[in-house]
């Protein structure tokens, strides 16, 4: 019998179930690139419904107590007297969303001798120190592509209410006005602009295809460089180096991994060297931006707009400064956990699950770190 552990954002204030907007979602028969979507050998929840947050709790509460294992499910996660805290000398799993991290740090692993899988419910583990997990012979993994188009869905929308001056708009309209002209001051159109993306991989590879109709030249940066046959047929340029991606483009977008290497990446002298009104969108992580740059950038004008969804922390304080900057059309970090998405991730944290009881190898796309080492997608993404 296992010890499971976790950790979820909070029910909806309106209580649980929602009322569902819709009856279901549609169905989808693979991933982009033909790999097959999760394949547990079966769920206990409808598609379509609310699972990442507490009562939800990725539909694997019958799961866990049908297999005689302990699941506790928590959104007390910070600090030293939260429950997920109290809760971890004896977790042999954690399983939570980056949307709600359980910042798995060094010294949390060192209250947590039992723990050997650290899963993420979504894509991206840069809650847990890998490195820490690598030491300890942690697994760590995560559903790879569960999120992604949902990911590059809300990129792309929010690109277009940066440029287009959304926000400033629709608040018009709540406001009573009808002010034309404070709506359009600075609004422009995406066609012919330069939109660069930061890491082609899965989300910012289906950023750029989404991008094509709209007219616009595509650039991208990445330290792995797409096949030419892909290159050529977006019609994309390839930048050797960030700074060259950023100082030639209207449009940056962050799709690269939080790593030493990307911590920071935005910083003042890199916003500097932007053209003067450039447009930064992060759904990434935020710390590759570093965030009173980003502030005093907005404030001088050389960034007409930032839009994202990633902050840190998680969440973020009410006095957080990206809350009240100007020209941003920030969202809490919700673009990986639509109801759509929710689905996808849930089914695939139930097939690692049955696989790790099983003793069966996981999936080595969802791998990031395994037996020590980074593994499937983390030896990609994380091993710089
Ligand atoms: P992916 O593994 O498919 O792609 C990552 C890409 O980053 C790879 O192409 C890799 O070569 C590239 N890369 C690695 N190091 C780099 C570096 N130093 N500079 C430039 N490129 C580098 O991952 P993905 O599914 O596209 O996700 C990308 C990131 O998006 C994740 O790491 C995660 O942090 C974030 N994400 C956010 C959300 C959300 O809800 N906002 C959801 C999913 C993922």
């Amino acid at each position: 019998m296992a010890k499971c552990v976790m950790v979820l954002y909070p029910d909806p204030i309106d209580g649980y179930p929602p009322r569902y907007a819709r009856d279901g979602i549609p169905v989808i028969k693979c991933y982009p690139d033909g790999s097959s979507l999760p394949t547990p050998s079966a769920i206990d929840f409808k598609p379509g419904e609310m699972l990442g947050c507490v009562s939800g709790a990725l539909g694997l509460r019958k799961f866990f107590e049908d297999n005689g294992h302990e699941l506790v499910v928590t959104s007390d996660k910070d600090g030293p007297d939260s429950e997920f805290e109290r809760e971890l000398p004896d977790a042999e799993i954690v399983i939570s969303q980056p949307f709600w991290p359980a910042y798995i740090t060094r010294e949390r692993f060192a209250k947590a001798p039992r723990l050997r899988l650290a899963l993420t419910a979504g894509i991206g583990s840069d809650h847990v120190d890998l490195d820490e997990a690598r030491a300890r012979g942690v697994t760590v993994a995560e559903e790879t592509y569960s999120n992604s188009i949902s990911v590059a869905e809300h990129t792309v929308m929010q690109i277009l209410a940066l440029v287009r001056n959304f926000v400033p708009s629709h608040r018009w309209v709540i406001d009573g006005g009808w002010n034309i002209a404070d709506c359009v001051e600075c609004a422009y159109d995406l066609e012919g602009m330069d939109v660069g993306v930061i890491a082609a991989g899965r989300i910012g590879r289906a950023v750029l295809e989404r991008l094509r109709p709209f007219g616009v030249h595509l650039h991208y940066f990445d330290v792995h460089r797409l096949p030419a046959d892909v290159e050529k047929d977006l019609n994309v340029v390839y930048h050797r180096d960030v700074e060259s991606l950023a100082r030639s483009v209207d449009v940056v977008s962050i799709h690269s991994p939080l790593i030493a290497q990307t911590h920071h990446m935005f910083d003042e002298k890199l916003l500097g060297s932007m053209r003067r009104g450039s447009y930064l969108v992060n759904t990434a992580r935020a710390e590759q931006t570093d965030q009173r740059a980003i502030v005093a950038a907005l404030q001088s004008g050389q960034l007409a707009g930032y839009a994202g969804d990633v902050w840190y922390p998680q969440p973020p304080p009410s006095d957080h400064p990206w809350r009240s900057m100007p020209n941003n059309a920030m969202t809490p970090h919700v673009s990986g956990t639509t109801l759509s998405a929710q689905a996808r991730y849930a089914a695939g944290t139930r097939e690692i699950l049955e696989d790790w009881f099983a003793g069966k190898p996981i999936r080595s796309e969802y791998l990031i770190v395994e037996g020590g080492r980074f593994a499937g997608t983390g030896a990609k993404s994380y091993a710089h």
